[in-house]
């Protein structure tokens, strides 16, 4: 085993920390979404590491990704979402399933940032069951048409390309759905800012879709095959997430570790105090251990090896650790972990969203004890080919 990272690795790590010091963590107190930000992350190659070169990308894999996803994560959970809409859900997601008029016409332009993505998998009533999506897609002969509602979509309100994920007939369940990249520039594309806890620099939206329509080459993968493409998304998507957590889960150290040193009670630094030692240790080893999953996860992802299950425990485990980690930072402060002038609040905020996004702790729950009890395994065949597609139950 080499747990030794790359210098091409460590070179963009080195060059993601200096950007979240000099421009992330300088706007902090700025909780709103920051296009330029964003457009700046892109042409750095922040969120092309997984991506080919003739795609923007830098070709360094989803090891990369996840690295520098920590890193902006550290410095802001909330820009840590981009990662996915700007590369795994939703470009890579593309250049895994679409056609090659789709891939060339929107991967590189969301590589870049030149364009915004987001992901629709959500709805009022199809939250981790996706397959009970009721919104509609219509064959229309020479393009698609949809309707519906679509919630909780990050991006949603600036994004200028979707992939909506909708039934063709909803009693079909899984087997019913499409993946459809969509134009978000049409008059019956209409989002609205949805308020929230945390996160507060990524904005996410309640969606309503009127007879929004979709050239048929925007198909992902095949009519139907929807289900299979929401989770080979989703699969990557959860590289970002625990990634992100870890980044987060970090950042909580940085700060209690600065604080205990500083914070002097009973005649000494708190941090002379077992107790808090205690606090720290835990904080630490939660952290490294959760940067080890993903790491894995990400590791055989670049192997082309299955890595679903070894996804699913990072992202769970990662998901409960910084939501501890945070908490152990909130005591560590005191009364300051409460205070709006430390962002150990806004850390506390941000953490609980790693229980939730791209599979709940439960959903992951069930993935890892299925798979332990031999009743669904979770590492299958990886698709490659859409051919392989039809092969597979
Ligand atoms: C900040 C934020 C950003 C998001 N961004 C996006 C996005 O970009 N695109 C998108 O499509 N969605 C997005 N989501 C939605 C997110 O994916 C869903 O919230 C998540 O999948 C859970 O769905 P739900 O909220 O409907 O909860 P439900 O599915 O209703 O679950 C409620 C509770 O029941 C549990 N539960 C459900 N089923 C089971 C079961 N079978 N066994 C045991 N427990 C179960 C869940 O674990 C949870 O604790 C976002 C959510 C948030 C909060």
């Amino acid at each position: 085993m080499d747990f030794e990272l790359t210098k091409e690795i460590k070179a963009i790590r080195k060059e993601a920390r200096r950007f979240a010091r000099k421009e992330v963590l300088t706007r902090i107190d700025e909780d709103v979404f920051k296009r330029d930000l964003v457009i700046k992350m892109g042409q750095l190659g922040f969120f092309g590491c997984a991506f080919p070169f003739q795609y923007g990308g830098s070709d360094l894999g989803f090891l990369a990704h996840s690295v520098v996803c920590e890193e902006i994560s550290r410095a802001d959970s909330g820009l840590r979402s981009l990662f996915n809409l700007q590369a795994l859900t939703v470009a890579y997601t593309i250049m895994e399933w679409g056609t090659q008029q789709t891939k060339d016409r929107y991967v590189k332009d969301l590589v870049v940032a030149k364009q915004l993505g987001c992901t629709c998998f959500s709805e009022p009533n199809a939250g981790s069951d996706i397959a009970s999506i009721e919104t509609v897609i219509e064959d229309k002969g020479d393009h698609f048409l949809l309707n519906g509602a679509k919630t909780w979509i990050s991006n949603g309100t600036v994004a200028d390309i979707a992939i909506v994920y909708a039934t063709f007939d909803g009693n079909l369940k899984h087997k019913g759905l499409c993946a459809v990249v969509v134009e978000t520039n049409q008059p019956g594309w209409m989002t609205r800012e949805t308020p929230k806890l945390g996160d507060k620099s990524s904005p996410i939206a309640e969606i309503h879709l009127k007879d929004v329509s979709a050239p048929k080459e925007n198909l992902l993968g095949e009519w139907g095959g929807g289900f299979k493409v929401a989770m080979t998304a989703l699969d990557r998507g959860r590289i970002s997430v625990a990634s992100g957590a870890v980044g987060l889960a970090q950042a909580c150290i940085d700060c209690s570790v600065a604080y205990a040193n500083n914070r002097v009670q009973f005649g000494k630094p708190i941090a002379e105090y077992q107790l808090i030692k205690g606090c720290i240790a835990e904080m630490v080893s939660l952290t490294e251990a959760a940067r080890l999953l993903v790491r894995r996860g990400a590791w055989l992802n670049d192997q082309g090896r299955p890595f679903t299950r070894e996804i699913g425990i990072s992202k769970y485990f990662a998901g409960e650790a910084v939501v501890k980690v945070s908490g152990m930072a909130m005591e560590i402060h005191g009364g300051m972990g409460y205070s709006l002038e430390l962002p150990v609040e806004k850390y506390y905020r941000d953490a609980k969203l790693y229980q939730i996004g791209e599979g709940t702790a439960n959903i992951m729950r069930l993935l890892i004890a299925d798979d332990a009890l031999g009743i669904k395994k979770a590492n299958r065949k990886r698709l490659h080919v859409h051919s392989e597609f039809q092969s597979l139950e």
